[in-house]
């Protein structure tokens, strides 16, 4: 019987700690995995920092600038985007990209959205054709009048199915093992009904209800499917189930909960962190807790309306309040996120958001700002751009054509639920 190898495809903050977690757990069933997992790393050279404890004023490793990939697998840690938290000795971090997802049945993806689209095309001939991909990616891809998940794009680009990871989940806590969850939605089409998708552990599945979500991972905007082919997974290996992947990812510190609404996980994890952006703008300005709450309640209302309106086929509405892939990363990430701070900091200092990001956040990239401007893009194509006030509004601020004081009424009269 052959094992599932797994690659994790991104090594930013949260691909680092998500790194963490599998290879914690690949050690721990060797039954189903090898122990082993790659991290895919964007090489660059960096010098160690000296706050960081490896820091020793007589080592080269610390006086001249040496490659990320080599600092991660010297010192089992990402000196530069997740200092000060030890990586299991079975992380490899690795700088070639069509290397490091060689053999892989398992491609976890979890880099900033803005670089799938590269990083699918040179993978594009170098991958298992029956590996499976999970997208922790929170961003949407916009094209002209069309919008998808990643989870999608990576289905689509490589010919295989992908499902997805989010939760509210900021990254330093994972990765410092403090209590939270996520959600995984995994839903393949029947090509894998050797290996069936059973019933969550916790709760019936979604999908012996939904029958008619099996084909999400290749649908487009309109529903239909995009006639892609799946291989299906050789029967030496594991099941690659709600129940493998639970294995992968499950740990008590990271409790999973696994359900099959791809889009309603995948959306949360986008569309909340626009509303973080507001949030952080009525929290520079000081107006307090009533404001922020109020954002976040309008916020979660648009999200589950652009769901509905463009995803309406294959979402459940629920995902967005009751999964921690809704409600609990909106909090969370208007509480404790990069895009909230940075937004906060920009009215703040009165400077635009981007300085901030580049000031604060030492490479680590927002996701926020590129998705106000990519969902506002395919609003405007759809001429419903007044449907979606909050959203609109944080565009229009980030634009510099409205001011953040002017939020109230902006939004006035929106938050109906419908
Ligand atoms: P990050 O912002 O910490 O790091 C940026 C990463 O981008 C680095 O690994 C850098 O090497 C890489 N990079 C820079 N230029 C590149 C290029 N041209 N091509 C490819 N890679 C390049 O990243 P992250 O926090 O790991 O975010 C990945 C995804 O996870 C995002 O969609 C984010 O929203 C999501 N997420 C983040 C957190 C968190 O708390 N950090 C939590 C949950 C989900
Ligand atoms: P930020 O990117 O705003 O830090 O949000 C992290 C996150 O997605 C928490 O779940």
């Amino acid at each position: 019987a052959k094992k599932h190898k797994v690659t994790i495809v991104g090594s930013g903050n949260w691909g680092s700690t998500i790194a963490k977690v599998v290879a914690e757990n690949t050690a721990a069933h060797s039954e189903i995995f090898e122990k082993d997992v790659q991290m895919w790393v964007y090489e660059e050279e960096i010098t160690v920092p000296k706050s960081s404890q490896h820091y020793d004023a007589s080592s080269d490793l610390s006086t001249k600038p040496q490659k990320l990939t080599h600092l991660i697998n010297h010192f089992h840690e990402n000196v530069k985007y997740l200092p000060g938290i030890p990586l299991p000795k079975n992380v490899i971090a690795n700088p070639s990209l069509t290397n490091a997802v060689k053999d892989s049945t398992i491609l976890v993806f979890n880099l900033p959205h803005q670089f799938i689209g590269g990083i699918c095309k040179q993978l594009r001939g170098h991958i298992l054709p029956y590996a499976r991909g999970i997208s922790c990616i929170k961003g949407v891809n916009v094209q002209e009048d069309s919008v998808s998940l990643f989870s999608e794009v990576i289905g689509k680009e490589l010919d295989i199915y992908c499902g997805a990871l989010s939760g509210a989940n900021i990254a330093n806590e994972v990765a410092q093992e403090k209590f939270s969850e996520t959600t995984v939605a995994y839903d393949p089409p029947s090509v894998d009904s050797q290996n069936p998708t059973p019933a969550t552990s916790r709760g019936p599945s979604p999908a012996s209800s939904h029958a008619d979500l099996t084909q999400l991972a290749h649908r487009d905007v309109s529903g239909k499917a995009s006639g892609v082919k799946l291989k299906p997974l050789p029967q030496e290996y594991p099941a690659l189930d709600h129940s493998t992947l639970k294995t992968l990812f499950h740990r008590t510190y990271f409790q999973v909960r696994v359900v099959s609404d791809v889009a309603g996980v995948s959306l949360g994890g986008a569309l909340k962190n626009i509303i973080a952006i507001a949030a952080g703008f009525v929290d520079g300005l000081g107006w307090g807790d009533n404001a922020k709450a109020a954002v976040m309640r309008i916020g979660l209302l648009e999200m589950v309306k652009f769901g509905k309106q463009f995803f309406g086929k294959t979402i459940q509405p629920r995902t967005f309040t009751e999964e921690s892939a809704g409600v609990a990363d909106l909090i969370t990430t208007c509480a404790g996120g990069r895009n909230h701070r940075c937004a906060k900091l920009s009215v703040q200092r009165g400077v635009p958001i981007e300085e901030v990001e580049a000031q604060e956040l030492n490479g680590q990239k927002l996701q926020g700002t590129l998705t106000a401007v990519e969902v506002n893009h395919f609003l405007k194509i759809q001429g419903m751009e007044k449907e979606f006030p909050l959203f609109t509004a944080v565009y229009e601020i980030l634009q510099g054509r409205a001011k953040v004081e002017d939020l109230p009424q902006l939004i006035e009269g929106s938050g109906e639920i419908q």
